[in-house]
Parts: structure tokens; sequence; C-alpha cells
């Protein structure tokens, strides 16, 4: 089936997706698009609009800030199971993002995508 009509924007900073969040306060946030492209296609979902935020950089990434990890929020499965930082300090993220589905959602989906979703039989929010 095929998703219901949007409109689709992209943000290339927070700044900017806070402001396009304002100006359209229905829409959703695009990540990896794992969960909510199929739930669009179900017709379970039907945003007027889509805000793509995979190029915003500044929420990617795995960084140490004093005693505590920083992981952003669109930083895919993939980049989590290859952290050095995550392996030698969190290793559960990384060994439970292995068993996440197929390469192919690995490289695609995040960690924000996967906490917001709340799915509660996926595998982040319980890890
Ligand atoms: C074939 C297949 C197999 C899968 N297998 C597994 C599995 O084994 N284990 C598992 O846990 N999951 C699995 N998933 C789900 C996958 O992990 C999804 O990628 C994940 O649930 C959502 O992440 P996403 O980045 O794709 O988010 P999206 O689909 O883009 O977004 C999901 C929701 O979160 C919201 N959102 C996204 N980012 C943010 C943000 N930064 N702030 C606020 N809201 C945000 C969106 O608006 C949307 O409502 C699978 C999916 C597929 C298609």
């Amino acid at each position: 089936m095929y998703t219901a009509e949007f409109a689709y924007k992209k943000a290339t900073s927070v700044a900017e997706a806070i402001q396009l969040l304002q100006q359209h306060p229905e829409a959703k946030l695009l990540a990896g698009g794992h969960s909510l492209i199929p739930a669009m296609k179900l017709r379970l979902a039907a945003p007027p609009a889509l805000i793509d935020i995979s190029k915003v950089a500044e929420l990617r990434g795995v960084r140490r800030e004093g005693d505590t990890l920083v992981v952003g929020a669109m930083t895919t499965y993939r980049e989590l199971e290859t952290s050095d930082l995550l392996k030698a300090h969190c290793p559960l993220i990384p060994q439970a993002v292995y068993h996440i589905g197929d390469p192919m959602v690995r490289a695609k989906g995040t960690i924000g995508g996967s906490l917001a979703h709340a799915d509660p039989a996926a595998d982040l929010p319980a890890s």
C-alpha cells in the first residue's frame, strides 16, 4: 500500500528542525524511517508532513564528556555496534544492536528513532 500524501521538509541543524516543528506542529520527525514509513504504508500513521533529520550532523555520534557517554539521537545502529567507546564502557549496547534486523536495518535505524517509537518488543529500549 502507498502512504497518504505528505509534505517533505529537510532540516540541516537542530535549530532548523525546531523551527520546522513550530511551523508544522502536526509533523513527524523522520530518522531512519524503518518504523515510521512501514506504519505510513499500512496507513497506521498519516502525518501531514515529515521533517527529515537524517542530515543533522550534530545529532550523530558517540562521545565522552567527563564521566558521561553522550549518544546522539541520529546515531545509527551500525555506529553503535562499532563504537569503541561503547564497547569499552557500555558493551551491552553494541551486543544488543548486533541482533537487530539485518545490515540494511542497522545501517539506517537510529537510537533516537527506536526510543521515540517505544515498541515494547524492540531491543534498545529494554537495553
Ligand atoms: C525489517 C525490519 C526489521 C527490524 N528488526 C528489528 C529488531 O530486530 N529489533 C528492533 O529493536 N527493531 C527492529 N526494527 C525496527 C527498527 O529498529 C527501526 O529502525 C526503529 O524502531 C526506528 O528507528 P528509525 O531511526 O528507523 O526511526 P523512524 O522510523 O524514522 O521514526 C520512528 C518514530 O520515532 C520518531 N522519531 C525519530 N527520531 C526522533 C527524534 N530524534 N526525536 C523525536 N522523535 C523521533 C518518528 O517521528 C517516528 O514517530 C526492524 C525494522 C524493520 C523494517
